[in-house]
């Protein structure tokens, strides 16, 4: 808590007794400030959005790197939240981005974080590759973190209270959305390509078999993140 208080001493630009007041009453910090630093850019963040975690950080850094493996690639963020992963990649590659999420309320968030950045993103209403399929977009990288909470899962009062659940959440053991995104990528995917998916520490080996069951012979490779718990699942084929 002293540290969200100095944080919010710092940051918040209004009433601080009112903030003072919000953060006991166990709002987090960065819906009281409105905003965050994601990847070094400054994101809009209201309760519609996900507070970008600095383990998307990391996926992020990661496909930055792998985006190097193609020549200006078309990437897709799924369920883009806040915008944040969208965002960072269409700055730090040589890309082209589209986004999507379902709930607008959030694309309203990404839509305004998109424009104070002057970035070219188009983004899509819609549930996980149904636009994309929709309109016949062909992309190389699809990235997301999608909602991968299981339904019975502990997870901290202050995030079960206050962030989107529709943005924590996923059945079937929270592998609801990997599947639905794997079992339809080959529609939209090019030949040569990759997908990166942030993924909950148990969920690993999962993740892979549905990749392999709905890809056949892919690469797959699962990383740490910096707290040494299985993070980031990359599927790619070259
Ligand atoms: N990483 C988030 C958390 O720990 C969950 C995000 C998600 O479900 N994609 O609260």
């Amino acid at each position: 808590m002293k540290e969200e208080i100095e944080y919010l001493k710092k940051y918040y630009k209004g009433d601080y007794k009112q903030a003072l007041d919000r953060l006991k009453k166990g709002e987090p910090v960065q819906y009281i400030i409105g905003n965050v630093d994601f990847y070094g850019y400054e994101l809009k963040v209201n309760k519609n959005v996900l507070i970008p975690r600095r383990e998307t950080e990391e996926l992020v850094e990661e496909v930055i790197e792998r985006s190097k493996r193609f020549l200006n690639p078309t990437i897709i963020d799924v369920g883009t939240g806040s915008g944040a992963i969208a965002i960072s990649l269409a700055k730090r590659t040589t890309s082209k981005v589209l986004a999507s999420d379902i709930s607008e309320k959030a694309l309203e968030v990404a839509r305004y974080n998109i424009k104070k950045q002057n970035l070219d993103i188009k983004l899509y209403c819609g549930d996980m590759l149904t636009p994309f399929i929709e309109n016949n977009i062909k992309v190389d990288i699809i990235v997301s973190n999608p909602p991968y909470i299981k339904e019975n899962e502990e997870i901290d009062e202050i995030v079960k209270n206050n962030e989107p659940h529709i943005a924590l959440y996923a059945k079937n053991n929270g592998l609801e959305y990997y599947e639905i995104i794997l079992k339809n990528a080959k529609k939209i995917l090019n030949e040569k390509y990759l997908i990166a998916f942030e993924i909950g520490c148990t969920q690993a080996m999962e993740v892979k078999a549905l990749a392999e069951k709905y890809l056949g012979e892919v690469k797959v490779e699962i990383k740490k993140d910096l707290s040494l718990k299985d993070r980031m699942v990359f599927v790619y084929n070259y």
